[in-house]
This record gives C-alpha cells, sequence and structure tokens, in this order.
C-alpha cells in the first residue's frame, strides 16, 4: 500500500462529472490535486474550493488536452506549483453520436483528438516527471463502449478501444520503472454526459444492466483511488466498473 500523503496528481476534464469526483477522492487521501478544466473555470474553482474545505490542496489550471501547447503548459504549471508529478488520470472525454453515415470528418476527428490523441500529449510531456516517483500512476478513463462498441459510437469506441491497447502497450515499457499503467472502463454512469441521453435510452440501459442501475460518479473515483494506493502489482489491466453490463 502506498502512502499518498505528499503525491501530485493531474485529473484532466476534473471540474465535472467523474473527473470532479475523481479530484476530490484523491484529494481526501492527501493527494494535491492539479484539476484541469477546458472551458468551464467556475466549475473547476468550485471543486478546488470543495477540496480545499475539506482541508485538501488543489489549484485549477486551463488546458484543452488535444492542443500539445497547453498541455505543455499544464504540466510546467503542475511542476512549478507542486515540485513533482506522481499521478495522471486521463478523465477528459467528449463523444458525438452519430451513425457512421452521418458522422463528418470532424466529429470523427474531434472525438479522436480529445479522447485518444490527448492522451498522447498528457502522457509524452508528463513522464519525465512521473518517471521520477517512487510510485507513478497512468490511469486512462476508457469505457464499456471501447470494449463492446456501441450504435452511433464509431468515432467514440474506436478512441476508447484505443485507450485500451495503449494502457497494455506503455504498461509492458513502463512496468520495471516503477510506473504503473491501467484503463477504467465504466459502464454508464448518471453524469452529464449519459443525462443528456433521451429518457427512453437511459430507461433501456438500466434495464439491461444486471445491477438494475447507473453507476455514479464516485464509483469510479475510488477505483482510481484503489489502483494509486493498492495497485503496486498491477498494471496493463481493464478496470471494469459496470454493474455487471460487460464480464
Ligand atoms: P463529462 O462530460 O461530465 O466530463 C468530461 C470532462 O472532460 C468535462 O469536464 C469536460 O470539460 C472535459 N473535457 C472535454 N473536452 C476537453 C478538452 N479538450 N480538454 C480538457 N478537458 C476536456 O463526462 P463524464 O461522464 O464525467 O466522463 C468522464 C470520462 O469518463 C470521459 O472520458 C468519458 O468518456 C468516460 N466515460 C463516461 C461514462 C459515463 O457513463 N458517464 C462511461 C464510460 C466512460
Amino acid at each position: 500500500m502506498i502512502e499518498l500523503a505528499d503525491k501530485v496528481a493531474i485529473v484532466t476534464g476534473g471540474s465535472r462529472g467523474i473527473g470532479s469526483a475523481i479530484s476530490t477522492e484523491l484529494a481526501k487521501s492527501g493527494v494535491k490535486v492539479v484539476v484541469n478544466y477546458h472551458s468551464d473555470v467556475e466549475s473547476a474553482k468550485k471543486v478546488v474550493a470543495e477540496v480545499k474545505a475539506a482541508g485538501g490542496e488543489a489549484i485549477a489550471v486551463q488546458a484543452d488536452v488535444s492542443n500539445s501547447e497547453d498541455v505543455l503548459s499544464l504540466i510546467e504549471q503542475t511542476i512549478n506549483h507542486f515540485g513533482q508529478l506522481d499521478i495522471l488520470v486521463n478523465n477528459a472525454g467528449i463523444t458525438k453520436d452519430k451513425t457512421f453515415r452521418k458522422l463528418s470528418q470532424d466529429d470523427w476527428h474531434q472525438v479522436i483528438n480529445v479522447n485518444l490523441n490527448s492522451v498522447y500529449n498528457t502522457i509524452s510531456s508528463a513522464l519525465p516527471h512521473l518517471l521520477e516517483s517512487d510510485a507513478g500512476r497512468i490511469i486512462n478513463i476508457s469505457s464499456i463502449i471501447g470494449q463492446t462498441g456501441g450504435f452511433g459510437q464509431t468515432n467514440y469506441s474506436a478512441a476508447k478501444a484505443g485507450l485500451i491497447g495503449y494502457t497494455k502497450s506503455l504498461a509492458l515499457e513502463l512496468a520495471r520503472k516503477q510506473v504503473t499503467v491501467n484503463a477504467v472502463c465504466p459502464g454508464f454512469i448518471e453524469t452529464e454526459m449519459v443525462q443528456e441521453m433521451p429518457d427512453k435510452v437511459r430507461e433501456q440501459i438500466i434495464a439491461s444492466v444486471p445491477v438494475q442501475r447507473l453507476g455514479q460518479a464516485n464509483e469510479i473515483a475510488r477505483s482510481v483511488l484503489f489502483l494509486c494506493r493498492d495497485g503496486e502489482y498491477i498494471t496493463g489491466q481493464q478496470l471494469n466498473i459496470n454493474g455487471g453490463l460487460y464480464m
């Protein structure tokens, strides 16, 4: 078990939904958290305030993860402020769901850029610092859709499946360097991303989940905490948190 007090984490897209739950959960264990946000500064400030109110440390840093210069600046600001980086949670993601025949080139590229190419940006800039940690952790938030596919989600499933392959390859490369690399694959979690679905689709999804409910963001956050604190011997894995929907 790793002592997390004084470790430093970046959570991309940390201002709402699953990212905000991960930020606050890690902070409760003493991790200093960089809450990355894209455009909603007010929500990011709220997460930082919540962490501070609970006695933790956090800062909010703007960066578009699909932009390599933004990401370099995110890592630099982290090191300037906290002096180290131990945990990188690649959580930022978007959907642009359409059947393939209606999918524009832009819909394809945006989803691949934000969900997959972003991980090249974050890890290439963060890796020199993670390698200096005695317990480096990279956690990629993939999706059940990267495992099963999803109707109208060719772009998203390609990106999320790509993250899983990337996770395994990088885990092999970093296994001897005290840096673990894992993917967390949420099922359907009750966040704004899922609230945007039509009610009928939501009801169908809930009926198909063996535990008969949507997941909660803090259930994903606790799995990330587990990988950070108890995951010294866990690398290259897909941790499925999906109520039994995919086994
Ligand atoms: P959300 O839409 O509430 O949060 C996504 C976050 O990513 C937001 O804070 C958003 O601002 C940020 N983001 C988007 N584009 C960005 C960019 N270019 N740069 C920086 N940040 C950016 O969604 P969520 O449900 O909390 O999803 C979080 C992650 O979990 C995503 O990767 C998503 O694909 C994945 N996921 C979600 C579910 C679910 O059911 N909600 C299921 C499986 C996987």
